[in-house]
């Protein structure tokens, strides 16, 4: 075989891509893998610390989780946390935030109350903070600019201290990297400004065109965010599906407002994560509200309109496409949202608006309080069901079952990209007939 062929080439260098990349390495028998990245450097888009709300998604705060799709995060969310214990990285790149998520007005605050009794079993360290807790460990949750107490009747629901909540996803998506490189006895190589331009398959290899060369592969695992899905549709594969990017910006405000993560009541239609503001811990502690969701044409942000051409491919756009949007269109709730997510980008009218709704928040948030974080944010591969016609609320992966395998990861996708890497190193093993230690990656990731 020649020098660049591998058992498997992971394609995609954000946290999705190195998670792969290192559990492959770590706990299985794989010798020879590499992880080919289209930029300069790991980790640029949507794994990038500025780019997410860096966030352990576990679903002890998050309202729009089930008690059944909270246990299956936090058994996934744990991994990350057990895997940066293991290498020391708490307090260098994983933090623990005092944490909550707010009901403000009488119905959010008898939701949350619900909330609360359903999870106590599943996160045993949650509390409610009643108002006369929240002015002692979030006071500005409740006075407002004049020092008055806001009139509405708020709770929280989190924990103070003890749990691990934060975490610089870009550094991580380094070290896993790096950590898969320091195995002994395994060739991983990773091969930075390799933009794939077609994958074929020639009998049971996989041929992975770059810009520059050519790679073979036994199975191939594409991890590029939207662009999985565009090359996917280039091998005709995952026709049933198309992807739409929604972006998600920041503001971010020059001292520190809160304390700890806040998020808000979660709206169950949209998929997308309820505007919190928290500490950012890349930007001084200071406090960064968001995200904001806004459709865009494009499949990255910040590369210019590279991708333009791209999103119109992906989006694969036909008359069920038309009937998702129509269905999302025709309800208020979420037209409103869509509306109201333009005008948070649009200059002049979108610091107004969004001081509004993050006065829910903090209600005596000022104009001069907020900027527009330029440079902060990413953009979410939200996918298209044909066959159902609906916007899907997660992750999707494409797996024609042919040894190669296409994953679109929007969030919680960085807490679960050691869960996500799992699933595939299991799928790979199979189809290999590799052995993956399953008893290694308990002991080190679950137990
Ligand atoms: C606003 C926002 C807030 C979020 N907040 C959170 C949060 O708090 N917690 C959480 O868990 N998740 C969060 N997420 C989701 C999380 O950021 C993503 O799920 C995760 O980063 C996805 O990682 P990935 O590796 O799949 O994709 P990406 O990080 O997008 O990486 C894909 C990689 O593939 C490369 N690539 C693309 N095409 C090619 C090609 N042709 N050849 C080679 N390489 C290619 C790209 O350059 C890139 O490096 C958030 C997302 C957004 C947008």
């Amino acid at each position: 075989m020649s020098k660049n062929h591998y058992e498997v080439i992971v394609i995609g260098g954000g946290i999705s891509g190195a998670a792969l990349f290192y559990e492959l390495a770590k706990y299985t028998d794989i010798k020879k893998i590499a992880l080919l990245e289209k930029y300069d450097s790991l980790a640029t888009l949507n794994s990038k610390g500025t780019s997410n709300s860096q966030t352990i998604h576990c679903g002890d705060i998050e309202t729009n989780y089930t008690v059944e799709k909270a246990t299956n995060v936090k058994r996934t969310a744990k991994m990350v946390e057990k895997y940066c214990l293991q290498y020391g990285y708490e307090n260098k790149f994983m933090f623990a935030h005092q944490k909550m998520a707010i009901g403000v007005g009488d119905t959010e605050v008898a939701y949350m109350r619900k909330r609360y009794e359903d999870f106590k079993e599943l996160f045993p360290y949650l509390e409610v903070f009643e108002k006369e807790k929240l002015k002692e460990i979030e006071p500005k949750l409740v006075f407002d600019e004049n020092g008055r107490e806001r009139p509405e009747s708020i709770v929280g629901v989190g924990v103070q201290s003890g749990e691990w909540s934060t975490v610089d996803f870009g550094a991580m998506t380094e070290t896993l990297v790096q950590n898969a490189k320091n195995i002994e006895g395994k060739e991983t190589d990773l091969f930075l400004n390799a933009k794939v331009t077609s994958i074929k398959q020639l009998g049971n290899v996989h041929v992975v065109q770059t810009e520059k060369e050519t790679f073979t592969a036994d199975f191939v695992v594409v991890n590029a965010g939207a662009h999985s899905l565009y090359l996917a549709h280039q091998m005709g594969h995952g026709k049933d599906f198309g992807c739409l990017p929604v972006a998600g910006s920041f503001y971010l405000t020059t001292k520190k407002i809160l304390n700890g993560k806040v998020y808000m009541v979660q709206n169950p239609k949209l998929p997308f994560a309820a505007l919190h503001g928290d500490p950012d811990i890349l930007a001084n502690g200071f406090t960064r509200f968001g995200p904001t969701a806004l459709v865009l044409p494009k499949l990255e942000r910040y590369h210019g309109n590279a991708t333009v051409i791209d999103f119109f491919k992906t989006l694969n756009f036909d008359t069920n496409i038309l009937k998702i949007f129509k269905d999302l269109l025709g309800d208020s709730d979420i037209r409103n949202y869509i509306f109201r997510n333009f005008l948070f980008e649009v200059p002049h009218f979108n610091k107004k608006l969004f001081l509004k709704d993050a006065r829910k928040i903090v209600p005596s948030l000022q104009l001069e309080d907020i900027e527009y974080a330029e440079g902060f944010g990413g953009v979410r591969p939200q996918v298209l069901n044909k066959k159902t016609q609906k916007l899907m609320l997660g992750e999707a992966s494409v797996n024609p079952g042919t040894g190669i395998i296409f994953n679109m990861t929007p969030s919680p996708g960085a807490t679960s990209c050691l869960g996500n890497a799992e699933r595939d190193v299991k799928l790979v093993c199979e189809y290999l007939k590799k052995e993956f230690n399953q008893e290694e990656f308990n002991k080190d990731l679950v137990d």
